[in-house]
């Protein structure tokens, strides 16, 4: 059998950091330490190696919407982006809300790029209404349950959907909070510039009462919950108080979160039109700092590719959502390790481990050790490259950082001990 040594890099994972070479044998890590030499050697001077990320809130769009994504663009994206997991969200079409779907996605994604975990719908046809079968899900591996692009807005559904999941190992029910009716005919967010823009807007108490509500619920039924995509100051501090209390709450954000604001929609370009909307500078600062202090467990990125007609509608018509998988590690390295609101440690652990184990993804996270499963990333920190959405592996092309110049850039991933990108090219 082959041998990988992943040569000269700086190995970074929950343990810290140490210079050391990397020797990979049949898809597991053997060796970690100085002078390592194999058959094959992947030049990492000058690079961070560390376990490769996981993403848990990407959509894929298949089945359904294949012009946009598919499972092998968008994991070949995730891959490029260095990600060796990532949990595809149930708004396809049909919707992944049962056992038939789940298990073709899961086939359809055998040879993928990186490892695709699919989540369950909670409600049947993501309607809100009847629970879907969690159980059947939950016995094919599906951990996390959300009916993402839709809140689960009904409290007794929601409850129902909590005490079912604590009797599933492993489960997280998901929250996309945002109050259906609090946000009903708006397309950005609610405040000065919707006003002065003439938007109809979404306010962010539509996202903090479900985030309330949601907390109050986890402490009346003890299950876990996870709030995607946080956005305001408020649900920042919601969480940081539902922690404080001791209760099994997660939160994640996603880059366009502590990166753009507002304003950006005074373009009226749809690009920056995405549930929930940019927030303001204020709520910007507050994602940072819940990052910072351990609120915010991990960096999602929300990955929702649309064909580029659809994004060439007027704002209000058209959809929400934008490309993240091949930016976000370089946004988080130029917009939170340069400036030092995050160490690279903790940049890693909102990137990969933290969110590996909000999604039982066991076999990703590292360490970096022998026995461990060779899932790795390879990053370039000090790499300058600008953002060309025409180059992008995602089917898609609706980024809103075309143009932008980033310092940071995946070298190499390896997923079970293959090179899956290699000097920044995907090899499947
Ligand atoms: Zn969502």
């Amino acid at each position: 059998m082959a041998d990988l040594v992943i040569k000269g890099g700086t190995v970074l994972d929950t343990a810290g950091e140490r210079v050391s070479d990397v020797l990979i044998r049949g898809g597991h890590v053997v060796d970690v330490g100085p002078g390592l030499s194999g058959d094959e050697v992947l030049d990492a001077s000058g690079c961070l190696v560390t376990p490769g990320l996981v993403d848990v809130h990407v959509h894929l769009r298949e089945p359904g919407m294949e012009e946009a994504e598919t499972i092998e663009t968008g994991a070949r994206a995730a891959a490029l982006g260095g990600y060796t997991a990532v949990v595809a969200m149930p708004n396809t079409t049909p919707a992944l809300d049962d056992p038939i779907v789940v298990r073709a996605v899961l086939a359809a994604a055998r040879h993928a790029s990186c490892e695709v975990a699919s989540s369950g719908a909670i409600t049947r046809g993501r309607k809100g209404e009847e629970l879907a079968p969690l159980g059947e899900m939950h016995a094919l591996g599906v951990r996390l349950f959300t009916d993402d692009g839709d809140c689960v807005a009904d409290a007794g559904v929601m409850r129902r959907a909590l005490e079912y999941s604590r009797m599933l190992p492993g489960a997280v029910i998901s929250q996309h909070a945002e109050d259906p009716d609090l946000v009903a005919g708006g397309a950005m967010h609610e405040g000065e510039w919707s006003s002065r823009l003439g938007i109809p807007g979404r306010p962010a108490a539509a996202e903090e009462v479900i985030v309330a509500r949601d907390v109050i619920l986890a402490g009346l039924t003890g299950a876990r919950v996870h709030f995607q995509h946080v956005s305001t100051a408020g649900a920042v501090e919601l969480v940081r108080q539902a922690k404080a209390r001791g209760l099994a709450v997660t939160a994640e954000a996603a880059p366009h979160h502590f990166t753009l604001t507002d304003e950006c929609c005074a373009s009226f370009d749809p690009l920056f039109k995405v549930n929930p909307p940019l927030r303001t500078a204020a709520d910007l600062a507050a994602i940072k700092a819940g990052l910072a202090d351990g609120t915010i467990d991990c960096v999602a990125t929300d990955h929702a590719p649309h064909p580029t007609e659809a994004k060439e509608r007027p704002f209000a018509e058209a959809p929400s959502g934008m490309l993240g998988l091949e930016t976000a590690l370089a946004l988080v390295w130029d917009e939170l390790v340069e400036p030092g609101v995050l160490t690279p440690v903790q940049a890693f652990a909102a990137c990969s481990w933290n969110p590996a184990a909000i999604a039982g993804l066991g076999h990703h996270g590292g360490p970096v050790a022998a026995d461990a499963p060779a899932n790795l990333c390879v990053f370039d920190p000090a790499l300058r490259w600008e953002v060309d959405p025409g180059r992008l592996a995602s089917r898609a092309r609706n980024t809103p950082y075309g143009g932008r110049r980033l310092t940071g850039k995946v070298r190499h991933t390896v997923l079970h001990g293959d090179v899956v990108v290699r000097d920044g090219t995907a090899t499947r």
